[in-house]
Protein backbone atom coordinates (compact mmCIF):
# COMPACT_ATOMS: atom_id res chain seq x y z
CA UNK A 1 0.00 0.00 0.00
CA UNK A 2 1.15 3.54 -1.04
CA UNK A 3 0.44 6.33 1.59
CA UNK A 4 0.49 10.03 1.65
CA UNK A 5 -0.38 11.88 4.69
CA UNK A 6 -1.00 16.13 5.50
CA UNK A 7 -0.87 16.46 8.46
CA UNK A 8 -2.12 20.49 9.20
CA UNK A 9 -3.08 22.59 12.36
CA UNK A 10 -6.68 21.78 11.98
CA UNK A 11 -7.16 17.90 10.07
CA UNK A 12 -5.13 15.00 8.71
CA UNK A 13 -5.94 14.07 5.50
CA UNK A 14 -4.59 10.48 4.21
CA UNK A 15 -4.87 10.02 0.60
CA UNK A 16 -4.29 5.88 0.54
CA UNK A 17 -3.97 3.21 -2.81
CA UNK A 18 -5.27 -0.23 -2.05
CA UNK A 19 -5.67 -2.68 -4.80
CA UNK A 20 -5.13 0.41 -7.79
CA UNK A 21 -8.27 2.39 -5.76
CA UNK A 22 -7.36 5.71 -4.07
CA UNK A 23 -9.41 6.32 -0.85
CA UNK A 24 -9.56 9.18 1.50
CA UNK A 25 -9.87 9.96 4.98
CA UNK A 26 -9.86 13.14 7.10
CA UNK A 27 -9.32 13.05 11.04
CA UNK A 28 -9.21 16.21 13.74
CA UNK A 29 -5.41 16.68 14.71
CA UNK A 30 -6.65 15.72 17.78
CA UNK A 31 -6.61 12.26 17.13
CA UNK A 32 -3.12 12.25 15.47
CA UNK A 33 -1.78 9.10 17.63
CA UNK A 34 -4.65 7.18 16.36
CA UNK A 35 -3.40 8.10 12.93
CA UNK A 36 0.00 6.92 13.07
CA UNK A 37 -1.61 3.89 15.57
CA UNK A 38 -3.21 3.03 11.87
CA UNK A 39 0.07 3.30 9.95
CA UNK A 40 1.82 1.36 12.19
CA UNK A 41 -0.70 -1.46 11.87
CA UNK A 42 -0.41 -1.34 8.05
CA UNK A 43 2.56 -3.15 7.96
CA UNK A 44 4.34 -3.74 4.05
CA UNK A 45 3.74 0.08 2.81
CA UNK A 46 5.54 3.40 2.16
CA UNK A 47 4.11 6.36 3.58
CA UNK A 48 5.07 10.20 2.54
CA UNK A 49 3.88 12.81 5.32
CA UNK A 50 3.60 16.41 4.75
CA UNK A 51 2.18 19.40 6.59
CA UNK A 52 3.05 21.34 9.51
CA UNK A 53 2.54 18.82 11.91
CA UNK A 54 4.22 16.06 9.54
CA UNK A 55 7.51 15.99 12.18
CA UNK A 56 4.90 14.95 14.95
CA UNK A 57 3.43 12.37 13.36
CA UNK A 58 6.49 10.97 11.90
CA UNK A 59 7.91 11.14 15.55
CA UNK A 60 4.57 8.56 16.32
CA UNK A 61 5.80 6.07 13.31
CA UNK A 62 7.38 2.96 13.84
CA UNK A 63 8.70 2.34 10.53
CA UNK A 64 10.89 5.69 8.38
CA UNK A 65 8.45 7.52 6.20
CA UNK A 66 9.64 10.26 3.53
CA UNK A 67 8.02 13.82 4.06
CA UNK A 68 8.08 16.75 1.73
CA UNK A 69 7.59 20.69 2.00
CA UNK A 70 3.71 21.22 1.81
CA UNK A 71 3.87 23.86 -0.88
CA UNK A 72 5.22 21.26 -3.18
CA UNK A 73 3.10 18.56 -2.27
CA UNK A 74 0.00 20.64 -2.57
CA UNK A 75 1.21 21.59 -6.35
CA UNK A 76 1.45 18.31 -7.33
CA UNK A 77 -1.53 17.07 -5.72
CA UNK A 78 -3.52 19.62 -7.56
CA UNK A 79 -2.28 18.63 -10.50
CA UNK A 80 -3.07 14.88 -10.57
CA UNK A 81 -6.63 16.51 -9.41
CA UNK A 82 -7.43 18.84 -12.29
CA UNK A 83 -6.03 16.25 -14.73
CA UNK A 84 -8.38 13.98 -13.81
CA UNK A 85 -10.97 16.86 -14.51
CA UNK A 86 -9.45 17.30 -17.85
CA UNK A 87 -9.02 21.34 -16.43
CA UNK A 88 -4.80 21.34 -16.33
CA UNK A 89 -3.92 24.64 -17.74
CA UNK A 90 0.23 25.63 -18.66
CA UNK A 91 -0.82 28.76 -15.98
CA UNK A 92 -3.20 28.97 -13.09
CA UNK A 93 -3.50 29.93 -9.14
CA UNK A 94 -4.03 27.99 -6.15
CA UNK A 95 -5.58 29.31 -3.37
CA UNK A 96 -5.60 26.59 -0.44
CA UNK A 97 -8.16 27.96 2.38
CA UNK A 98 -7.02 25.54 5.11
CA UNK A 99 -6.85 26.71 9.00
CA UNK A 100 -5.26 29.95 7.38
CA UNK A 101 -5.26 31.01 3.32
CA UNK A 102 -1.83 30.56 0.96
CA UNK A 103 -1.77 31.34 -2.20
CA UNK A 104 0.43 30.12 -4.90
CA UNK A 105 1.11 30.96 -8.93
CA UNK A 106 2.00 27.29 -11.41
CA UNK A 107 3.50 28.32 -14.31
CA UNK A 108 5.28 25.86 -16.58
CA UNK A 109 4.78 23.17 -13.48
CA UNK A 110 6.90 25.53 -11.03
CA UNK A 111 4.94 27.12 -8.22
CA UNK A 112 5.82 30.20 -6.32
CA UNK A 113 4.04 31.30 -3.20
CA UNK A 114 2.64 34.33 -3.67
CA UNK A 115 1.21 35.57 -0.24
CA UNK A 116 -2.09 34.86 1.63
CA UNK A 117 -3.71 35.76 4.68
CA UNK A 118 -4.36 34.85 8.34
CA UNK A 119 -8.59 35.02 7.29
CA UNK A 120 -9.29 31.33 6.70
CA UNK A 121 -11.21 28.39 8.08
CA UNK A 122 -9.40 29.07 11.40
CA UNK A 123 -11.34 32.52 11.33
CA UNK A 124 -14.44 30.94 9.89
CA UNK A 125 -14.61 28.21 13.52
CA UNK A 126 -13.33 30.67 15.47
CA UNK A 127 -15.16 34.29 15.20
CA UNK A 128 -18.49 31.57 14.66
CA UNK A 129 -18.00 30.35 17.84
CA UNK A 130 -16.97 33.55 19.97
CA UNK A 131 -19.93 35.17 18.15
CA UNK A 132 -22.94 32.32 18.61
CA UNK A 133 -20.92 29.49 20.90
CA UNK A 134 -21.50 27.40 18.15
CA UNK A 135 -18.86 24.79 18.45
CA UNK A 136 -18.99 21.80 15.49
CA UNK A 137 -17.83 22.87 11.77
CA UNK A 138 -21.20 20.97 10.18
CA UNK A 139 -23.74 22.85 12.82
CA UNK A 140 -21.95 26.28 11.80
CA UNK A 141 -21.89 26.09 8.02
CA UNK A 142 -25.67 24.47 7.98
CA UNK A 143 -26.66 27.34 10.14
CA UNK A 144 -25.10 29.48 7.88
CA UNK A 145 -26.68 28.31 5.15
CA UNK A 146 -29.93 29.71 6.25
CA UNK A 147 -28.68 33.33 7.39
CA UNK A 148 -29.16 37.12 5.50
CA UNK A 149 -25.93 39.06 5.69
CA UNK A 150 -28.60 42.26 4.43
CA UNK A 151 -28.43 43.52 8.05
CA UNK A 152 -24.84 43.40 9.12
CA UNK A 153 -23.05 44.01 6.32
CA UNK A 154 -22.91 47.44 4.93
CA UNK A 155 -23.01 47.77 0.88
CA UNK A 156 -21.45 50.41 -1.42
CA UNK A 157 -25.15 51.27 -2.00
CA UNK A 158 -25.73 52.24 1.53
CA UNK A 159 -23.71 54.55 1.68
CA UNK A 160 -24.03 56.20 -1.90
CA UNK A 161 -27.55 56.92 -1.02
CA UNK A 162 -29.70 58.27 -4.03
CA UNK A 163 -26.68 58.99 -5.65
CA UNK A 164 -25.10 56.54 -8.44
CA UNK A 165 -21.68 54.95 -6.88
CA UNK A 166 -18.64 54.76 -8.93
CA UNK A 167 -18.56 50.81 -8.59
CA UNK A 168 -20.86 48.16 -8.24
CA UNK A 169 -23.63 49.03 -5.38
CA UNK A 170 -23.68 45.67 -4.60
CA UNK A 171 -20.27 45.35 -3.90
CA UNK A 172 -19.67 45.07 0.24
CA UNK A 173 -18.20 48.41 1.91
CA UNK A 174 -17.62 46.92 4.68
CA UNK A 175 -18.07 43.77 6.47
CA UNK A 176 -19.96 43.79 9.63
CA UNK A 177 -20.28 47.57 8.78
CA UNK A 178 -23.82 48.41 9.01
CA UNK A 179 -24.71 50.78 12.74
CA UNK A 180 -25.02 46.85 15.06
CA UNK A 181 -25.22 48.43 18.12
CA UNK A 182 -29.10 49.54 18.37
CA UNK A 183 -30.09 45.64 16.95
CA UNK A 184 -27.24 43.46 18.36
CA UNK A 185 -28.91 41.49 20.38
CA UNK A 186 -31.98 40.97 17.94
CA UNK A 187 -29.67 39.45 16.06
CA UNK A 188 -29.97 35.73 14.95
CA UNK A 189 -27.17 33.27 14.68
CA UNK A 190 -28.00 32.49 11.49
CA UNK A 191 -27.22 35.88 10.36
CA UNK A 192 -24.22 36.38 12.35
CA UNK A 193 -23.03 33.04 10.90
CA UNK A 194 -23.71 33.80 7.04
CA UNK A 195 -22.05 36.91 7.84
CA UNK A 196 -18.57 35.67 8.96
CA UNK A 197 -18.61 33.12 6.05
CA UNK A 198 -19.34 36.33 3.63
CA UNK A 199 -16.51 37.78 5.25
CA UNK A 200 -13.86 34.67 5.05
CA UNK A 201 -14.88 34.76 1.67
CA UNK A 202 -15.01 37.74 0.42
CA UNK A 203 -11.09 38.39 2.24
CA UNK A 204 -9.83 34.92 -0.06
CA UNK A 205 -11.27 35.73 -3.13
CA UNK A 206 -10.28 39.52 -3.35
CA UNK A 207 -6.67 38.86 -1.92
CA UNK A 208 -6.72 36.03 -4.85
CA UNK A 209 -7.91 38.00 -7.65
CA UNK A 210 -5.52 40.44 -6.71
CA UNK A 211 -2.42 38.13 -6.59
CA UNK A 212 -3.53 36.97 -9.60
CA UNK A 213 -2.30 40.43 -11.47
CA UNK A 214 1.46 39.03 -10.28
CA UNK A 215 0.54 35.18 -12.16
CA UNK A 216 0.05 35.18 -16.20
CA UNK A 217 -3.18 33.15 -15.35
CA UNK A 218 -6.47 34.25 -14.40
CA UNK A 219 -8.09 30.93 -13.27
CA UNK A 220 -7.93 30.34 -9.59
CA UNK A 221 -8.16 26.77 -7.89
CA UNK A 222 -9.23 26.81 -4.75
CA UNK A 223 -8.99 24.29 -2.34
CA UNK A 224 -9.11 22.92 1.44
CA UNK A 225 -11.35 21.69 3.93
CA UNK A 226 -12.96 24.75 4.62
CA UNK A 227 -15.22 24.45 1.33
CA UNK A 228 -16.46 20.71 2.34
CA UNK A 229 -20.18 20.60 2.44
CA UNK A 230 -19.55 24.10 2.42
CA UNK A 231 -21.90 25.53 -0.39
CA UNK A 232 -22.15 29.16 0.76
CA UNK A 233 -18.85 30.00 0.67
CA UNK A 234 -18.35 28.31 -2.52
CA UNK A 235 -20.90 30.62 -3.63
CA UNK A 236 -19.62 33.47 -2.05
CA UNK A 237 -16.14 32.85 -3.48
CA UNK A 238 -17.37 32.33 -6.81
CA UNK A 239 -19.72 35.02 -7.31
CA UNK A 240 -16.75 37.82 -5.77
CA UNK A 241 -14.01 35.28 -8.02
CA UNK A 242 -16.61 36.20 -11.55
CA UNK A 243 -17.06 39.69 -10.55
CA UNK A 244 -13.96 40.55 -10.09
CA UNK A 245 -13.07 38.80 -13.95
CA UNK A 246 -11.25 35.73 -12.07
CA UNK A 247 -12.48 31.96 -13.42
CA UNK A 248 -13.01 29.99 -10.07
CA UNK A 249 -12.18 26.28 -10.19
CA UNK A 250 -13.13 23.71 -7.36
CA UNK A 251 -11.35 20.37 -8.44
CA UNK A 252 -13.24 17.24 -6.45
CA UNK A 253 -11.07 16.27 -3.43
CA UNK A 254 -9.20 19.46 -3.54
CA UNK A 255 -9.17 19.42 0.36
CA UNK A 256 -7.17 16.20 -0.45
CA UNK A 257 -4.28 17.95 -2.54
CA UNK A 258 -1.55 17.98 -0.19
CA UNK A 259 -1.75 13.83 0.73
CA UNK A 260 -2.63 13.15 -2.93
CA UNK A 261 0.73 14.97 -4.00
CA UNK A 262 2.48 13.18 -1.05
CA UNK A 263 1.27 9.84 -2.34
CA UNK A 264 2.52 10.86 -5.93
CA UNK A 265 5.92 10.68 -5.16
CA UNK A 266 6.20 7.31 -3.48
P1 LIG B 1 -5.09 22.54 7.70
O1 LIG B 1 -4.26 21.80 6.69
O2 LIG B 1 -4.46 23.81 8.18
O3 LIG B 1 -5.58 21.65 8.80
P2 LIG B 1 -7.53 22.33 6.14
O4 LIG B 1 -7.39 22.50 4.66
O5 LIG B 1 -7.73 20.93 6.61
O6 LIG B 1 -6.35 23.06 6.88
O7 LIG B 1 -8.76 23.24 6.59
C1 LIG B 1 -9.12 23.41 7.94
C2 LIG B 1 -10.47 24.09 7.98
O8 LIG B 1 -11.46 23.23 7.42
C3 LIG B 1 -10.99 24.39 9.38
O9 LIG B 1 -10.46 25.59 9.87
C4 LIG B 1 -12.49 24.45 9.17
O10 LIG B 1 -12.91 25.73 8.74
C5 LIG B 1 -12.73 23.47 8.01
N1 LIG B 1 -13.28 22.15 8.39
C6 LIG B 1 -13.88 21.31 7.52
N2 LIG B 1 -14.31 20.19 8.13
C7 LIG B 1 -13.98 20.32 9.43
C8 LIG B 1 -14.17 19.49 10.58
N3 LIG B 1 -14.79 18.31 10.49
N4 LIG B 1 -13.68 19.92 11.76
C9 LIG B 1 -13.05 21.10 11.85
N5 LIG B 1 -12.86 21.92 10.82
C10 LIG B 1 -13.31 21.56 9.61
Amino acid sequence: MIVGIDAGGTLIKVAYTEKGKVHFEKYPIAEIERVAGWVNGLGDCQVCVTGGKSGVLVSLLDQPAQEMVEFEATHLGVQVLLKEMDLLEDAYLVTNVGTGTSIHCIQDNVQERLGGTGVGGGTLIGLSHLLTGVTRYDEIVALASQGSRDRIDLKVKHIYEGKEPPISGELTASNFGQDLFSISSDLTKEELLATVIGLVGETVSTVSVQAARQCRSSTIVYIGSSFIDNPLLKEVVKSYTILRGSVPVFPDNGEFSGAMGAMSVL
